[in-house]
């Protein structure tokens, strides 16, 4: 099964990507954590994609596609994966289309986590990452046992640079922008599914896993 989540940035992607990832034995894939992971070890990679991270601009393309197609060439991404954060433009959409069809494949869900602006600002900043594995935690909604630290890997949890609310706002202007417009590509693709992002998160994935099956 090749899932693709689609949002707006903290709409709950990761949340219920790494729960389908658990729940269908697939991959999740991230690009945002690759970028990060990157950033962190400061490889080439990370040194470049961080100064776009920062404004809250996207990656080029180019880029962006090359590091994704790397990972689903990868082993373990053979019978599927979950995709959060990639495609985010039409162009990375294309190309990610372009490669399956070669293969006789196709993506098999586009699934829009749907949560309005408003409540995005809101959540992001009650967002918390780990420095050690990556995990996120919402402050008030998803709050880790001991506070600010991971349940996971004991790792110290932090506000990312790029959830400061001005980023936020202009992270959410390039999602209407270039991202948005992969709701029709994948409506016409006749894979789009949309679920209420604004319930409980466990409300969301029951949504999503009567989709999936
Ligand atoms: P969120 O889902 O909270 O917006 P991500 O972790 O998916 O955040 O992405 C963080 C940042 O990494 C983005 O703001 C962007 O700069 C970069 N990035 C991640 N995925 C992509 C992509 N597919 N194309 C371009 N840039 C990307
Ligand atoms: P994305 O990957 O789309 O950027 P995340 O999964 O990181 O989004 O979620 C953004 C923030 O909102 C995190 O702090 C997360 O813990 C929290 N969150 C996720 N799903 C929900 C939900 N259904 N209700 C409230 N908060 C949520
Ligand atoms: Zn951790």
């Amino acid at each position: 099964m090749k899932i693709v989540m689609l949002g707006a940035p903290g709409a709950g992607k990761g949340t219920q990507a790494k729960m389908i990832a658990e729940q269908y034995g697939i991959p999740h894939v991230s690009t945002g954590d690759i970028f990060r992971m990157n950033v962190k070890n400061g490889t080439a990679l990370g040194m470049e994609a961080k100064a776009y991270m920062d404004k809250g601009e996207l990656v080029p393309d180019e880029l962006t596609v090359r590091i994704l197609l790397d990972r689903v060439a990868q082993e373990d991404c053979k019978n599927g994966y979950v995709l959060d954060g990639f495609p985010r433009t039409i162009p990375q959409a294309e190309v990610l289309d372009a490669e399956l069809t070669k293969l006789g494949d196709a993506i098999d869900y586009a699934i829009n986590v749907d949560v309005p602006d408003e409540n995005i600002i809101r959540r992001m900043s009650g967002r918390r990452a780990c420095v050690g594995c990556g995990a996120t935690y919402h402050i008030v909604h998803i709050p880790p046992k001991k506070e600010g630290i991971c349940d996971k890997c004991g790792g110290e949890l932090i506000l990312r640079d790029d959830d400061k609310e001005e980023t936020v706002k202009n992270r959410l202007n390039v999602y209407h922008a270039q991202t948005q417009p992969l709701i029709d590509f994948y409506t016409g693709k006749g894979v789009l599914k949309t679920v209420d992002g604004t319930v409980d998160s466990a409300d969301v994935f029951a949504a999503i896993k009567s989709i999936l099956g």
